[in-house]
């Protein structure tokens, strides 16, 4: 396919396009559609930015209303009838049925935003610099959020020093058996451990970008203890794992924890829309009047979007329900696609639908991701090295989307294994 102009004009930046290099055109469902016409099944979602599936029905419709009525597409912060819409719906389906009693601060469209306002606010509300992340982690490339995002070949690009932030070992980075909070807790309780007293701590209960790798629940209620008896605030970034993609609107609500900040962003839109947002206890809003600003705040197209998700899908729990046995079935078929190939030697990881086959051989999840796309079907792999491939599907995946997928990225994994099978 002709990809002349991107190569011509684009910047070397660009990343996605080396991997699918085709031109998309449209969209529907699980699907899309190149130039040619050529239908791919869509295994990634845009990072986990369509969970709700491409140009869904029940967003486009409000979507096209509000569009032919003249409504606000652009704001600031100001109150418009699309946000105060989303506001209602937000507290009735999402908070409320959760006594969840967040304050909202709407930043810029993306999740760095969202992240970076979320450690703004921590350091004056502690008066103090420094917040804890993790290994593996993944939190934007913004300076502030690049500075919590572990990987190198994203710090390498910052160009300068990245400071403010200790990473400690995510739960699982020693090996079985080993609680890695331990070592947090030694060090928060021992002046001379080197470490200055966080503000905060930032944790994703499940690393999407640094390789499915999933916090467990006791994990999770440890740190929150911890963050409770050392004064500090723990934030969730839910920009990859919230708005269902673990099965519950947010992913630590199987942990029964209660964050003091939330991020969101990525599906909140259902549509595929920018918008970003925060999630505070209301006794840490000490903004002032404007001292966070953004002329991108609150996306009003988002809202309308993003009032109908929450309406539709979050009303009550028959969506958690659904997604739940799709999630059975995505990770039944990973285990089955493991079980039959042990030479390769996968291991399954993840909760819900966001779901990893990890593989020791780094360059495995990469072939075997190339030449699905080659077979129909986009996937990315995630991790310190690329070594998982990454399952994304759309929540609203029909059973036989998934078992086409499934079987496709099983063909694609024989014919890595044994080009012979390749015909
Ligand atoms: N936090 C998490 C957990 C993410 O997965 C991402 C993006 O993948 C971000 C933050 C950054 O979001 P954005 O790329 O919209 O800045």
């Amino acid at each position: 396919m002709d990809l002349d102009i991107f190569d011509r004009l684009e910047s070397q930046v660009r990343s996605y396009i080396r991997d699918f290099p085709v031109v998309f055109a449209r969209a529907q469902g699980s699907h899309i559609f190149d130039e040619n016409g050529r239908r791919y099944l869509d295994f990634f979602s845009g990072a986990g930015t369509l969970n709700y599936g491409h140009n869904n029905p029940v967003f486009k419709r409000p979507l096209l209303d509000y569009l032919e009525s003249d409504g606000i597409a652009h704001a600031l912060d100001m109150a418009t009838s699309a946000k105060k819409r989303f506001l209602e719906v937000f507290e009735r389906a999402v908070l409320a049925p959760r006594g969840l009693a967040y304050t909202l601060q709407f930043t810029g469209p993306t999740g760095a935003n969202a992240v970076e306002a979320a450690f703004k606010l921590a350091r004056q509300v502690k008066r103090r610099h420094n917040i804890v992340a993790f290994t593996h982690s993944f939190h934007g490339v913004s300076a502030g959020a690049l500075a919590a995002t572990a990987n190198q070949k994203f710090r390498g690009a910052a160009g300068t020093a990245l400071g403010n932030v200790s990473f400690m070992p995510y739960d699982g980075y020693l090996g079985e058996g080993v609680d890695t909070l331990d070592y947090l807790q030694t060090c928060l309780g021992d002046p001379s451990s080197g470490l200055d007293r966080p503000a905060a701590v930032i944790v994703e209960t499940v690393q999407g970008e640094g390789g499915i790798n999933e916090a467990g629940a006791r994990w999770l209620r440890r740190l929150e203890s911890l963050c409770r008896a050392h004064d500090m605030l723990l934030i969730v970034d839910d920009i990859q794992t919230g708005c269902g993609r673990t099965g519950d609107f947010f992913s630590f609500e199987a942990s029964g924890i209660r964050p003091d900040i939330v991020t969101l962003s990525k599906s909140l839109s259902g549509f595929g829309l920018p918008m970003s947002l925060v999630l505070l206890r209301p006794d840490i809003d000490q903004w002032q009047p404007g001292a966070h600003s953004g002329t991108f705040r609150g996306n009003n197209l988002a809202f309308v979007t993003a009032a109908a998700a929450a309406e539709h899908y979050w009303s009550d729990d028959c969506f958690s329900r659904e997604i739940a046995a799709r999630a059975a079935t995505l990770r039944a078929g990973l285990e089955r696609i493991a079980a039959a190939h042990t030479d390769a030697a996968l291991a399954v990881r993840g909760r819900g639908m966001i779901l990893g086959l990890a593989s020791s051989d780094s360059a495995l999840a990469g072939r075997i991701a190339q030449r699905t796309f080659g077979h129909g079907v986009i996937i990315e792999t995630s991790g310190a090295r690329g070594e998982v491939l990454k399952f994304l599907p759309a929540l609203t995946m029909s059973e036989e989307s998934l078992a086409e997928g499934l079987a496709i990225v099983e063909r694609a994994l024989a014919e890595v294994l044994d080009p012979a099978v390749v015909n």
